[in-house]
Formats: C-alpha cells, sequence, structure tokens
C-alpha cells in the first residue's frame, strides 16, 4: 500500500448511487489518513473489459490499495484475480478486492457484515447459548447478489431456509448453488406471490427482505402482503437502508415485531473492506452518522 496517499474505489455500472464513498471517505477522515474513495463506473462485461483490466492493473503495480465491487461485475470479476478467498469462492461472488504483494485477490465481507449486525439483534448461531429464538429456520424474500451471501452464512450457521423469488430458476439455481457448497443445507424454494404465507410450513424465526422493494422512491411497495399478518414470533431484517424506516419495517412495528434496516449491514461490510486494506477498524457510529446526515439531505432535497 502507498502509505502517503490512500486511493481506494468502487467498480460496478451504475455507481453513482452507491453510499461506500461515503462511509469509506468518513473512515479516512476518522482515522486522519490520507486519500480517497472513488465511484468508477464500468460497463458489463465485454463492453467494460478494457477498463475493468486496466483498474485491476493500476492496483498490481499499488497506484490503488483497494476496490469494492459490485454489480454486475461481482461474479465476472473473480477470472481476473490472482487468488479468491474460501468464503467468496463459496458464496460464488467478491464484494472487496485486497492486495497481497502484486497479487490481487477477491475477498466477500457481505455476508460476514450481515452476520455481524444480524448479532446485534439475534444470535444466529447454534454454538451461542443465548440464541432466543425457537427455530433455526429463515425466509429469505430474493434470490438475488444479496441473498446469495446471506442464505449461505445463515446455512453454514445451521439455519434451515425457504428463499421465496419471482423467478424461481433463480431460487433454484441458488438452491443448486448452497446444497452443492455446504451439503447439509436444508433449502426450499417458493414462488414469491400472494399465496407466500399459505405455502410456509411453519413459522419462520427471520424474515430477510432481499429484494429491493420498497426503495426510494418506490415507499411504499413491500415484499410482504398488506393484508397478510406476519409471522408473530419472529425478527425482520430489510436490507434496504433508505428510507430508513421501510414499507415493510412498519408492518412488523405495527404488530410489534423487532425489525431492522440494512443500514448496519452496510456499515459492517464497509468496516470489514476497510480493514483488509489498511489495517484500521474504523469507527461505525461515525459510519453511520454520515449515512444518516446523508439521507437527511437527500431526503430533503428529494421533497
Ligand atoms: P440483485 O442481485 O439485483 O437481486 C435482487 C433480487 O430481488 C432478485 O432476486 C430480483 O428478482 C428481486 N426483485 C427485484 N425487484 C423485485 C420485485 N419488484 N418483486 C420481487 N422481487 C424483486 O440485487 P442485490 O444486490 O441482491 O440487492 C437486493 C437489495 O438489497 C437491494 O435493495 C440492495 O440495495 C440491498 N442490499 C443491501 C445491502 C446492505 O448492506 N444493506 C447489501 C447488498 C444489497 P429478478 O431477478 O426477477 O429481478
Amino acid at each position: 500500500m502507498n502509505q502517503s496517499y490512500l486511493s481506494l474505489g468502487l467498480i460496478g455500472y451504475p455507481v453513482e448511487h452507491s453510499y461506500s464513498a461515503i462511509l469509506h471517505n468518513t473512515a479516512i477522515k476518522e482515522l486522519d489518513l490520507k486519500g480517497e474513495y472513488k465511484l468508477y463506473s464500468i460497463k458489463q462485461l465485454p463492453e467494460g473489459e478494457s477498463e475493468l483490466l486496466h483498474i485491476l492493473k493500476e492496483m498490481r503495480i499499488g497506484k490503488l490499495a483497494g476496490l469494492n465491487v459490485t454489480i454486475p461485475h461481482k461474479r465476472n470479476v473473480m477470472a481476473y484475480l490472482d487468488e479468491i478467498t474460501e468464503i467468496a469462492e463459496e458464496i460464488g461472488a467478491v464484494n472487496t478486492i485486497y492486495c497481497n504483494g502484486n497479487r490481487l485477490i477477491g475477498d466477500n465481507t457481505d455476508a460476514v457484515g450481515f452476520l455481524r449486525d444480524l448479532n446485534n439483534y439475534i444470535r444466529i448461531d447454534k454454538t451461542m447459548e443465548t440464541y432466543n429464538y425457537q427455530e433455526y429456520y429463515a425466509l429469505i424474500i430474493g434470490a438475488g447478489g444479496a441473498a446469495r451471501a446471506i442464505s449461505y452464512i445463515l446455512a453454514k450457521a445451521g439455519w434451515s431456509m425457504i428463499i421465496a423469488a419471482r423467478r424461481i430458476e433463480q431460487a433454484k439455481m441458488l438452491k443448486t448453488h448452497l446444497c452443492k457448497t455446504l451439503p447439509k443445507s436444508n433449502i426450499a424454494i417458493i414462488q414469491l406471490n400472494n399465496s407466500l404465507i399459505s405455502e410456509l410450513k411453519k413459522t419462520p424465526s427471520l424474515i430477510v427482505n432481499a429484494t429491493p422493494v420498497g426503495m426510494w422512491p418506490n415507499i411504499q411497495q413491500t415484499p410482504w402482503p398488506e393484508e397478510i399478518m406476519l409471522p408473530q414470533n419472529c425478527f425482520v431484517y430489510d436490507l434496504v437502508y433508505n428510507p430508513e424506516e421501510t414499507k415493510l419495517m412498519m408492518q412488523a412495528s405495527k404488530q410489534g415485531i423487532p425489525n431492522t434496516n440494512g443500514i448496519g449491514m452496510l456499515i459492517e461490510q464497509a468496516a470489514l473492506s476497510f480493514k483488509l486494506w489498511t489495517g484500521f477498524d474504523p469507527s461505525r457510529i461515525e459510519m453511520r452518522k454520515s449515512i444518516q446526515e446523508f439521507l437527511a439531505r437527500d431526503n430533503e432535497i428529494s421533497i
């Protein structure tokens, strides 16, 4: 790493609406480092291949200390790296690239970021005695990139799962991948529609929204049918973080069901990436403050 100036960034397309720069630039400032986290818009391959190769070369020669990776490169970037960590290999996606000498290592901090934040609310690991829910059974809504990381880490912690997706084929592919990677996984899949609840054979202890449904500006939308009550003894985790209180969270609160948005996971995965790049553990409190200030300003402007 160039000690004098820390160059970090995010590659993806589109990247303009990402909050990663806010979080990482806050960490850089808070730790009194010199540097900047920039957004690099790189189109889907093959169109963006030369730009992708260029930025990875910059990293190899030390001009960049670290990169985050988002849609559409989380999977295809793996072929261009020198090593993939076990967790990234098993999830099948990379969200963080760091250097070891001039070797590029692909890692994934999404899954552990989710796990760490969830542990602030409920104990998810069977080895933890303080676990206070009846069963290790989760309902994951959505089967995209985030669902992939979350279902992996939950399956690894011994949870059974139902994955509900609007494209059943996507859920099938995720199930196949999980069962191959973690053969002891107990996964069922269902089509996401209003008969959702009737297809649930038992009550989940955890419901995760891993779709963008309810995200600003579509804040009246919810992945859970409004006419159906949520199961009473569960925890609701909405990965959406803008708005801070989503419609799904309101449905849960109305029933007295504990819930959270995705800001905690966003912060944790960013902090884990930052530590891989710099060795420093940034303040979660400062990161959260920066996001909340940004959301307050952004929503004021948008009204
Ligand atoms: P993704 O790879 O594009 O997957 C999105 C999933 O949601 C797909 O299964 C997609 O199905 C489904 N979906 C999209 N629109 C839907 C709709 N109207 N009704 C039902 N299903 C729908 O995206 P992702 O990376 O997994 O992200 C999903 C959400 O999580 C986003 O809101 C993202 O901002 C959030 N997220 C948060 C964090 C965090 O740290 N808090 C981290 C990652 C992601 P189709 O393929 O059929 O469209």
